[in-house]
């Protein structure tokens, strides 16, 4: 059973080859007996799942269809679940239960989802290893040495191992993209303002969004339908109707445009993964499309601008953790500036501090004009970057990553080597656009991961190319022995 997609699960479930409560049991043994050795979740609500599961084969029973009735999947730990632990990885967070559900976690279990439970991420999602956790590190089940990616690195470890088939993650500069093509997944990271953001807890407020990671495109499609959509508790939530990604999964590719941007594949970048991203070039030409040669001239500043941006936000979001409000409270406070401290000092990890105050001071006065508004005028440059790329191309194809998965530890004292990783994801998160990684094969038995950004809301476009590549390539169906 643990090896179906959520499609698959979808026919078993409806033709009753099993019921949504025995699907459930059978991976919460698995978590029980798997995880130890990858560190993919932080809380398993067992009980609270089965009661779920049971729910959902009532509804079936009743008469009720529906592809995600009685499908598991997990949530990343910063989605708030009613009653249930909410951590965002962080000490400063421990004990906090959330009283609502997100919007997301509201609408998955309105569609008969079963959660099993809440997924280990880098500290309030700051990262891309998975190491930052106060919950310790995720291992990569391809090879337990080595790290999932992050921030969504619960997320991506717990499917491609098999213990579920779906999760969702959130990505602010590659938090979905990035895990999952160094875990052999297919994630997308919907248009700012597809997804609510209500109930997902704030890293950068102005370029977080919430998405799926699943096997296919096909799940990934059958998730995002589910969670997207406007919703009136999230102002930055957009009004528009949500297509209908099935559907745009089924076109035909005679047509598409492709843009390489040449920036992707200049120094920086394995060779070996480059080759991997031509082939699928070749894959997608066989299929109809065309392929242009694009620039984006000002993809350079994209990590720096970022850091800039994304840190502001931070300490701006993050000053509620006070001690006072939520989680944990040192010991014995003197007074009032002494529980502000200490809380916050004990509570946060090195990286979260790192970006507050690297935040704080770029937004103080003085610094402001040198760095925030110099950030947001790059930002502008990206964006129009992008704009200018669309109106010549459908789609923009390149590599995930720079490098296969590391090893655990490997960039753990070098922040900048780890912060060049999001090279090629940050820039979508910059300018709003929608992106998806998907598998493109392995280098030394680890998975490589190509990403299709595309224009505001061609969620679909971007869904479709991607089911239309994995109905002629079968990266995607290789799990990692040992799972
Ligand atoms: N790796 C990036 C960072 O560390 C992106 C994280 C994310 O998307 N949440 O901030």
């Amino acid at each position: 059973m643990h090896q179906l997609t959520l499609t698959e699960i979808a026919a078993a479930l409806a033709a009753k080859d099993f019921s949504a409560e025995e699907l459930t049991r059978g991976l919460l043994q698995r978590i029980e007996q798997l995880d130890p050795q990858l560190n993919s979740f932080i809380t398993v609500t067992a009980d609270a799942a089965l009661a779920q599961a049971r729910a959902a084969d009532a509804r079936r029973a009743a008469g009720e269809t529906g592809a995600l009735l009685g499908a598991p999947l997990a949530h990343k730990d910063l989605f708030c679940t009613q009653g249930v632990l909410t951590s965002c990885g962080s000490k400063i967070l421990t004990g906090f239960k959330a009283p609502y559900d997100a919007t997301v976690v509201e609408r998955l279990a309105a569609a008969g989802a079963v959660s099993l439970g809440k997924l280990n991420m880098d500290e309030f999602a700051m990262g891309s290893a998975n190491e930052s956790s106060h919950y310790g590190p995720v291992k990569n089940p391809w090879d337990v040495t080595r790290v999932p990616g992050g921030s969504s690195g619960g997320s991506a470890a717990a499917v491609a191992a098999r213990l579920l088939p779906a999760a969702t993650g959130t990505d602010t500069g590659g938090s979905i993209r990035q895990p999952a093509a160094l875990t052999n997944l297919t994630g997308i990271k919907p248009t700012y303002g597809r997804v609510s953001r209500w109930g997902m807890i704030a890293y950068a407020s102005s370029l977080d969004q919430g998405g799926p990671l699943a096997r296919t495109a096909e799940d990934c499609a059958l998730l995002l339908q589910a969670m997207a959509g406007f919703d009136p508790k999230d102002s930055t939530s957009v009004d528009q109707p949500v297509d209908d990604y099935q559907a745009a999964l089924q076109q035909p590719l005679s047509g598409l445009r492709i843009g390489l941007p040449r920036e992707y594949f200049g120094a920086g970048l394995d060779a070996r993964i480059g080759d991997k991203v031509l082939a699928v070039v070749e894959a997608l030409k066989k299929l109809g499309a065309t392929v242009k040669d694009i620039s984006l001239p000002t993809l350079q500043h994209a990590i720096p601008a970022y850091y800039v941006i994304a840190p502001a936000e931070a300490s701006s979001n993050l000053s509620r953790f006070d001690g006072v409000r939520f989680g944990y409270r040192c010991e014995n406070p003197v007074n009032l500036e002494d529980l502000y401290k200490r809380s916050r000092g004990e509570g946060f990890g090195a990286e979260v501090k790192r970006r507050i105050m690297v935040g704080t001071y770029a937004l103080s006065a003085g610094y402001y004009d040198a760095y925030y508004l110099k950030a947001q005028r790059i930002r502008r440059l990206i964006k129009n970057d992008f704009v200018a790329a669309f109106a010549e191309v459908d789609v923009i194809l390149g590599p995930t990553t720079p490098n296969l998965a590391w090893k655990l530890g490997e960039k753990s004292n070098d922040p900048v080597s780890a912060y060049l990783e999001d090279l090629y994801t940050i820039a979508a998160n910059l300018a709003g656009i929608p992106g998806l990684s998907m598998p493109a094969g392995f280098v030394d038995g680890l998975p490589v991961g190509v990403q299709l950004l595309g224009n505001y809301f061609q969620e679909g476009r971007l869904l479709n190319v991607a089911h239309q590549y994995q109905q002629g390539s079968d990266w995607h169906r290789q799990a990692p022995s040992g799972f």
